[in-house]
């Protein structure tokens, strides 16, 4: 997911620590090349500036210059710097509030960004990992064939879905999974609203009206990774109108830059949840702020 700017900044980072005693001009010269490397990586230019500004007021003390391994102490700090830009404020990777059943889900976010799809897998990981019974309803009522895509994916995942009733708005789907939910003794019932192509009023205001009816405890905002800025951008845009509590990245599998993962958080405030690794109903994982930065640094 990170490959291309792993590859970049190992050859700079190679060469810093391989030089032995290290001017503070050597440290600045190696910063831009870092600087470089993340906007090749899409990160946004804000976002690379102020990461680098981060490192440089740690890296070009005495304290590092003057230090028998200065090299290493530079790598150290751009990769606790990569921690401190990815890491949500006392976010435990993987964890989503849940309790209180039956506990709202509502995923929300653009068309083919892969939400029906990321749904089935958290639902999977929801039962087999936490043990949790979970109801899923699709609220796509201009697209049927969306809501037979979470019917079936239920099916292959062992997680009930809500019965597909036609004529229904999305706040009385929403209701009946809700109402379906606490008499059928469901943990979480998660709500798959429907996409569109690009951010328009009458998403966002049914979007609203949804979240109202039902008070999600996670509103979980589902972007393609391979989108770059756009899925930063996305996500401000859902953020200010709708309120998220995270995110979950998609196609990381065909990223080798990674810039939205690594713009998220210092954009948005919003911490990433998940990222999406493929097709499979499997292919989801946790995301590691520090498993993250040390895969980037290699
Ligand atoms: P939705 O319109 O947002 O509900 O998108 P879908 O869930 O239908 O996904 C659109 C396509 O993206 C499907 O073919 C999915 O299999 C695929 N997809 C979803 N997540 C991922 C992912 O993390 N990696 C890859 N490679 N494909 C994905």
């Amino acid at each position: 997911m990170f490959e291309n700017l792993s590859e970049r900044l190992s050859g700079v980072f190679d060469r810093l620590t391989k030089q032995g005693a290290l001017s503070e001009d050597d440290v600045r010269t190696a910063l831009r090349e870092v600087r470089v490397a993340l906007l090749e990586a899409d990160v946004s230019l804000p976002v690379a500036r102020s990461f680098i500004k981060a490192v440089e007021s740690k890296a070009t003390g005495q304290a590092v210059t003057k230090s028998v391994t200065p090299g290493q102490q530079v790598v150290k700090i751009v990769h606790d710097e990569l921690v401190n830009f990815l890491a949500g404020d006392n976010e435990t990777p993987g964890e989503l509030k849940v309790d209180s059943p039956p506990a709202p889900i509502l995923m929300v976010g653009l068309q083919g960004s892969g939400k029906t799809t990321t749904t089935a897998k958290l639902a999977k990981r929801l039962k087999e990992k936490n043990g949790k019974r979970v109801l899923m309803a699709s609220l796509d009522v201009n697209r049927p064939a969306a809501m037979e895509q979470l019917a079936i994916l239920g099916t292959q995942v062992g997680v009930d879905t809500l019965p597909i009733v036609k004529g229904q708005t999305p706040v009385q789907i929403a209701q009946r999974a809700k109402q379906q939910a606490t008499l059928g003794g469901y943990d979480v019932y998660m709500l798959d609203t429907a996409g569109r192509l690009s951010i328009d009023d009458a998403l966002m205001a049914e979007v609203e009206s949804v979240r109202d009816v039902t008070k999600p405890r996670e509103t979980l905002l589902v972007v393609d990774g391979l989108t770059g800025q756009d899925a930063v951008h996305t996500a401000e845009n859902f953020d200010s109108r709708i309120g998220i509590s995270g995110v979950v990245l998609t196609r990381m599998d065909g990223d080798g830059r990674g810039g939205a993962a690594l713009s998220m958080r210092y954009v948005t405030g919003q911490p990433i949840k998940f990222v999406g690794l493929g097709e499979k109903m499997d292919a989801l994982e946790e995301f590691h702020p520090e498993r993250i930065a040390g895969r980037i640094l290699g």
